[in-house]
């Protein structure tokens, strides 16, 4: 890992003198209110009972939370006046707070958001004609370690609950003009979606839900460093969501260096993973591959890939990689990011070269939440 870091050897992948050493124990605040999202049905319901209410009425509010329409407790105008009142005494309507906001000149938004115990978190908006994807996270942090992903660098605090999850496409639905839709969600944000397989999938679900944003789930894309017990999982929810696989790299040796929980799985079985995702969804499965400059962006490493995939009902995302400012790592010019692209078209791999959005704001997943981290981190120090 080190080799790849502007850290010293042996020492952490985060440079000592850009970031500051994180405490060790990070005083959790209780969260005074609970977000009423993350509240099991069940215990609504009782909690309904308790205050003399009828049973449908958590159907009702569940309907208003997910409905993208309102921000408060008080905008559910089919309740009393008295039971917005106890909702608003007993549950928060809303765990994230929008610490900083960015706006690209291609009109990219990115957030960085506070969850109520203070860790962050960041998703983006993105803008293509006719085309509205939002991209989410679903981990403070991560714990997969990839040498180039600002997400890892801290490792992983804790997962975001279903609620944290699908609140991240609610405040970014505010974000946008009245005419637009949100039409895709990638979750391709900080974290590793298939390690919060519970939580994602209850947040895919109050995304797909016709009281909430009612999209397909063949709109929604959700990838990850490949985890194949829950690659398989996935592909027996019975739903038609995209998966992608993050790749990075032709062959266990490279890939081990460069995506380090590779070490304990393997190309074969990931990969054997995903044909059966294939197999049992019908939906071709994509392969993102970032370009790193001098490691994995050779002509031979083309061919590698383009043997590794070949016969398969597949497509390879190539991402040239963004900058992370404590990394040494860095995308292959254009001429090379092409010329690789060319070759795996030539062996008969789909490939296509991922456009970079949101290019003038701090773009790379992970980097505002490690940039914020650090001042925070700074500023208690002094
Ligand atoms: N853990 C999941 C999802 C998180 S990131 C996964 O591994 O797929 C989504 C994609 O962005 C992954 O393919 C990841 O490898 C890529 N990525 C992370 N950091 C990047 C960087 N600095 N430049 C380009 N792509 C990056």
């Amino acid at each position: 890992m080190s080799e790849f870091c502007k850290a010293p050897p042996g020492s952490l992948a985060v440079s000592s003198e850009s970031l500051p050493i994180l405490p060790t124990a990070v005083p959790v605040p209780a969260q005074p209110l609970r977000a009423l999202l993350d509240t099991a049905e069940s215990e609504l319901l009782a909690w309904l009972a308790t205050i003399g209410e009828k049973k449908f009425r958590a159907g009702q509010i569940r309907r208003w939370m997910i409905s993208r329409r309102i921000q408060a407790f008080d905008q559910m105008t089919d309740l009393s006046a008295v039971l917005r009142q106890q909702l608003t005494e007993h549950f928060s309507f809303s765990s994230l707070q929008t610490v900083r906001h960015q706006v690209a000149a291609d009109r990219t938004e990115k957030l960085l958001l506070r969850l109520h115990d203070g860790e962050l978190v960041e998703c983006v908006l993105m803008r293509d004609p006719g085309r509205r994807t939002v991209c989410v996270s679903t981990q403070v942090g991560c714990a997969m370690g990839c040498v180039f992903c600002a997400s890892g660098l801290l490792g992983v605090k804790r997962d975001l609950t279903a609620a944290e999850i699908f609140e991240q496409v609610l405040v970014l639905h505010r974000l946008m003009e009245d005419d637009e839709k949100i039409t895709n969600v990638v979750v391709m944000g900080i974290g590793e979606p298939l390690a919060n397989y519970r939580n994602l999938m209850q947040a895919l679900d109050m995304l797909c839900s016709d009281d909430g944003f009612g999209l397909g789930a063949r709109r929604i894309t959700v990838s990850t460093v490949g985890l194949p017990m829950q690659i398989r999982e996935f592909a027996r929810c019975g739903r038609q969501f995209n998966l992608a696989v993050s790749l990075h790299a032709p062959n266990d040796e490279l890939r081990t260096q460069i995506v380090p929980v590779n070490k304990g799985t393997g190309l074969q079985e990931i990969i054997a993973a995903a044909d059966d995702y294939f197999e049992i969804t019908g939906r071709r499965v994509s392969y993102e591959y970032v370009l790193l400059a001098g490691v994995n962006d050779q002509p031979h490493h083309a061919e590698e890939l383009s043997r590794l995939l070949r016969g398969r009902n597949c497509h390879v995302n190539l991402i040239p990689m963004n900058g992370v400012t404590e990394l040494v790592m860095t995308a292959p010019g254009e001429p090379r990011t092409h010329q690789f692209c060319e070759l795996l078209k030539d062996r008969g791999i789909p490939a296509t070269v991922r456009k970079r959005k949101g290019a003038d704001i701090d773009a790379a997943c992970g980097q505002l939440r490690l940039n914020r981290t650090a001042t925070d981190a700074a500023s208690k120090d002094e």
